[in-house]
C-alpha cells in the first residue's frame, strides 16, 4: 500500500493511457456523511469503473480508469470531502487490471464487526436553508428540513444500524417524493434517513401557559408571543429551552422564574452581523459560529460594561440558529433572542413534551413543541476561540459522539468527575467523550448520565474491560465505578483527580511520554487524602510525581466556604497575620472565626480556584458565590487590562515539593492603596510569576520541557492571555486545550488514558 501525498499527484498525464486498476482504502468516519455519494459523483466525474463497500475502518473502494484520472480523483477525495466526513487516511495500491461493467456501491462484507460511528447533530447547511425559504421549493417553510449533509443524528438515534427504522424518524413512514429522493443517489437527500417533507414528517404545534394547544400557525404564535414580551419554550435538537427578548425587565423575570440568580443566559443571534452588533467577532470566532457544529461561542461585548443583566462578565454567550425551526422562529425582524436550556435548578435540560408541560408549569408562557421525540439530551455546546483553535468548555451537540482519535488499544470505561459530569468509553484506535452531562448529586442527572453509559456501550459496541474513576470516595461516579467494577468482576483504577486533569490535557494534543502538568481547578481528592488544586506534577499516563503546590488554605466549614468566598478571604488574612474586621458584618463571621481559630471544621485545600475566591471577596468584589467559580470569574471581569505590577510571593521547598506561599502576596494586596481593579490585575499577575517560578525550577531540575495547563482555573483569559505566554518565553513548550475541557467535564478523558497506561 502505499501512502497517498501530493508529490506522486504532480505527475503529469501521458497523452493516451491505458486503463488501470487501483484498491483503495480509506479510514476515518464516512458512513452515514453522504460520503459513499460522493464518491460517485467523482467516479462519474473521472469515468472510473469499480466498486465501494463499508468497512470496519472506513471505506473500500476498487477503481478501473487511467493513471492521471487516479491522481486527481485522490486529490480531490481528500479535500473535496462531505462536511461531516473525516478522513484520517488514505492508502492505495495498484491491482491487475480488471474491467468493470459500471459503478457499484456493493453490500458490507459479511460476518465484519462494523465499527459503527454515529455523526453528531449538524446545523442547518446552506442548500437546505436555501431551500426553506424558495416559495418554489416544495419544503418551503418547513421546520424539519433536512439532508445528507446537516440535520438531527445522535439525539434521534437508539440503536445501529443506522436507519431510519432505529431513529425517532420511525413513526414518519416516506411520502414517494421523499422516498425516491432517499433511493436516487444523485440526489442530496441519498439515504439522508431523517429526511422528510411537510407531507409525511413532523410537525409543530402551539400551547398557551395550561399546555391548551392554540389553534393557528404554530410558529407565528410563538413568534407573536416573543414579541409581546412573553417567555417561550422552544424544542430544539437536543432539549428544551426557554426563549425570550433580551431586554432587562423580561430576562430578569426570567432568571426570577428560572432560579437561576446569576449565571449568565445565552443568546441566539440571527446572523453573524447581528452578533457582531453585540461583540467583537474575530474570523476564528466567526468561522466557529457558522461551522456545522454551531456551538455557542463565548465573544468579548463591544462594551464590556453592556448587557449586564445576561452576564455579569464581559463575556456574551452567543449562537446562531442551527435549525429550520429556530431560523423560521427569528424571521426577519427578530435579531436576537436569550435561549437558556429548559431547565429547573440543575435537572438535566428538558426533551420530553409531557415532561416540559409539567415542569415548565409557571415559567413558561407558551410551548412551541413538535412531535419528533428526541431520544438523547444534548446541551448546546459551549467554546471560546483561543489562539486560533477551539478551547471547549462544554462539549456536547455537534460534536458528540464524535470520537477523538487516540493510540488506545482496549475496550474501557472511564467515570469522570462529579460536578461536571461526563464519562468516556474506548476501542482499539478510538475514544468516545460522552456529551455535558451535569451534577451527578442530583437524582435526574445521575440517571441520565448511568442510563448515557449503557447507550454509547450499545451504539459503539463496547464492553469495557476495565474501569477508572476518581480517587474522591463520595463522588458517586465512584460509587457507581465501585459497584460495576465488583458486579461484573472488572479490574478498578482510582485516578488522581489531578494527575487525569493532566492526562486529559496530553492526551487532547497527542502528548505521550513525560511532561510537566500545572493543573490549577478548584477542588481534588489528593493522594494523600487532603484537598488539591494547584498543582504542578511531572510524569505521564502511567505515573506521577507532585513537584510543586499551593499553601494550602483552611476552609471554614467544608463546602460552606465555597459558596461563601469571604470565609476564604478571612483564613487568608489570619494565616497572613491580618485582621479580618472587615468580614465583621458576614452573618456566621463570629463562628467562622472560631474555626479557623481552634482548626476544627477546617479543611485545609491547595485549591487555587479557592485562592482566587479569597482574593475576591478580599478586594470586596464578592462575598457569597451564586455558582461554583464566581468569584474568579468577577476577579477576571474586574482586572485593569493594562497593569503590569505585581506582588512579592513566597517559594519553598519541603520534601521535593515546590509550594508556592501566598501570605506576602496577600500582606501586598491589602496594603496597596490602588483601585480593585489595578489589584485584582496585580494579584493575577503574581500568580502568573510565580507559575513560571514553579516551572522554571522544576523544569531545570527535571530536564522536562513540555507542560500541559489543565484545570478549570484556566477557563479564566486574564491568565491565559498572561501564562502560556510567560511560560514559552522561558523555553517551555506549553499545550492547551483544543478537544476536551479544562475543566472536570474533560477528566475522564484522562483517567482513560491513565487506565490505560496501567494495563
Ligand atoms: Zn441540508
Ligand atoms: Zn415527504
Ligand atoms: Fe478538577
Amino acid at each position: 500500500m502505499v501512502e497517498s501525498n501530493g508529490e506522486e499527484r504532480k505527475l503529469s498525464c501521458r497523452e493516451v493511457e491505458p486503463l488501470e486498476t487501483f484498491r483503495i482504502e480509506v479510514k476515518g468516519i464516512v458512513q452515514g456523511v453522504g460520503f459513499r455519494p460522493f464518491v460517485h459523483r467523482l467516479v462519474e466525474k473521472w469515468g472510473f469503473t469499480g466498486w465501494v463497500r463499508n468497512t470496519s475502518y472506513g471505506a473500500q473502494l476498487e477503481l478501473t480508469g487511467e493513471r492521471g484520472a487516479f491522481l486527481h480523483f485522490l486529490d480531490e477525495l481528500e479535500n473535496g470531502s462531505p462536511p461531516l466526513a473525516r478522513i484520517e487516511s488514505v492508502q492505495y495500491e495498484e491491482r491487475a487490471p480488471r474491467e468493470y461493467e459500471g459503478f457499484e456501491i456493493l453490500p458490507s462484507e459479511a460476518g465484519e464487526r462494523m465499527e459503527t460511528l454515529v455523526s453528531p447533530d449538524v446545523g442547518i447547511c446552506a442548500d437546505c436553508r436555501r431551500e426553506l425559504f424558495d416559495p418554489a421549493d416544495r419544503r418551503f417553510r418547513y421546520p424539519f428540513i433536512n439532508c445528507t449533509n446537516c440535520g438531527p443524528r445522535f439525539t434521534i438515534i437508539k440503536s445501529v444500524p443506522y436507519d431510519r427504522a432505529s431513529t425517532s424518524m420511525a413513526s414518519f413512514p416516506m411520502c414517494p417524493d421523499c422516498e425516491r429522493e432517499f433511493h436516487d443517489i444523485r440526489d442530496r437527500r441519498y439515504h439522508a434517513q431523517p429526511d422528510c417533507c411537510a407531507k409525511c414528517g413532523p410537525s409543530c404545534f402551539y400551547l398557551d401557559a395550561a399546555g391548551r394547544e392554540v389553534p393557528g400557525d404554530a410558529i407565528e404564535l410563538a413568534r407573536a408571543g416573543i414579541r409581546a414580551g412573553k417567555i417561550v419554550c422552544v424544542k430544539g435538537l437536543g432539549g428544551m429551552h426557554l426563549a425570550c427578548l433580551p431586554e432587562p425587565g423580561i430576562a430578569n423575570e426570567l432568571r426570577r422564574r428560572k432560579r437561576r440568580d446569576e449565571k449568565p443566559f445565552a443568546l441566539m443571534c440571527r446572523s453573524l452581523d447581528s452578533a457582531r452588533a453585540l461583540c467583537r467577532v474575530s474570523a476564528a470566532e466567526a468561522e466557529a459560529l457558522e461551522s456545522f457544529r454551531k456551538p455557542i461561542v463565548l465573544l468579548e461585548k463591544r462594551d464590556a460594561n453592556s448587557f449586564k443583566y445576561l452576564s455579569e462578565n464581559a463575556y456574551l454567550g452567543v449562537m446562531l440558529p442551527y435549525t429550520p425551526l429556530h431560523l423560521l422562529l427569528m424571521g426577519e425582524d427578530i435579531d436576537c433572542l436569550v435561549m437558556t436550556s429548559a431547565n429547573v435548578s440543575e435537572t438535566p435540560i428538558i426533551s420530553d413534551n409531557a415532561e416540559a408541560l409539567r415542569e415548565l408549569h409557571g415559567i413558561a408562557d407558551g410551548f412551541l413543541l413538535h412531535n419528533r421525540d428526541i431520544q438523547t439530551k444534548c446541551d448546546d455546546s459551549l467554546i471560546r476561540i483561543y489562539e486560533g483553535r477551539d478551547y471547549p468548555l462544554r462539549r456536547s451537540r455537534g460534536y458528540v459522539p464524535y470520537p477523538l482519535t487516540l493510540p488506545v488499544k482496549r475496550r474501557l470505561l472511564a467515570c469522570g468527575a462529579e460536578q461536571k459530569a461526563s464519562f468516556c468509553l474506548s476501542k482499539p484506535g478510538h475514544v468516545f467523550p460522552s456529551q455535558h452531562m451535569g451534577d451527578l448529586k442530583n437524582a435526574e442527572t445521575l440517571e441520565n448520565w448511568e442510563g448515557q453509559i449503557g447507550h454509547f456501550a450499545g451504539l459503539f459496541d463496547i464492553e469495557p474491560e476495565a474501569i477508572a474513576c476518581d480517587m474522591h470516595p463520595d463522588y458517586l461516579s465512584t460509587a457507581y465505578a465501585e459497584e460495576r467494577a465488583e458486579a461484573e468482576d472488572l479490574p478498578l483504577l482510582r485516578v488522581q483527580h489531578h494527575h487525569a486533569h493532566m492526562a486529559a490535557c496530553m492526551a487532547d494534543n497527542g502528548l505521550d511520554g513525560e511532561c510537566l502538568g500545572l493543573v490549577w481547578d478548584g477542588t481534588g481528592y489528593g493522594s494523600d487524602g487532603a484537598i488539591w488544586g494547584g498543582e504542578l506534577l511531572a510524569g505521564g499516563y502511567a505515573d506521577f510525581r507532585r513537584a510543586g503546590s499551593v499553601r494550602p488554605i483552611p476552609l471554614a466549614g467544608g463546602d460552606a466556604a465555597i459558596e461563601e468566598p469571604w470565609r476564604v478571604g478571612a483564613a487568608l488574612l489570619r494565616e497572613s497575620g491580618l485582621d479580618t474586621a472587615g468580614f465583621e458584618g458576614e452573618s456566621g463571621y463570629a463562628a467562622v472565626l472560631k474555626m479557623l481559630e481552634t482548626g476544627t471544621n477546617c479543611p485545609r485545600s491547595s485549591g487555587m480556584g479557592r485562592l482566587f475566591d479569597g482574593a475576591s471577596a478580599i478586594l470586596g468584589i464578592k462575598m457569597r458565590a451564586g455558582y461554583e467559580g464566581q468569584g474568579a470569574v468577577l476577579l477576571e471581569a474586574a482586572a485593569a487590562e493594562n497593569e503590569d505590577g505585581e506582588y512579592p510571593f513566597g517559594l519553598c521547598e519541603s520534601g521535593g515539593v515546590l509550594t508556592l506561599d501566598w501570605r506576602e502576596t496577600v500582606r501586598a494586596l491589602c496594603a496597596d492603596g490602588e483601585s480593585a481593579a489595578v489589584r485584582a490585575a496585580r494579584f493575577m499577575n503574581t500568580l502568573v510569576s510565580a507559575a513560571a517560578e514553579q516551572l522554571r525550577r522544576v523544569s531545570r531540575e527535571t530536564g522536562l520541557r513540555r507542560a500541559v495547563l489543565s484545570g478549570g482555573v484556566f477557563q479564566n483569559m486574564y491568565i491565559m492571555k498572561r501564562l502560556p505566554e510567560r511560560l514559552r518565553r522561558e523555553g517551555l513548550e506549553v499545550f492547551t486545550h483544543s478537544r476536551v475541557s479544562c475543566n472536570d467535564e474533560g477528566i475522564s478523558l484522562g483517567q482513560l488514558m491513565v487506565l490505560e497506561a496501567s494495563l
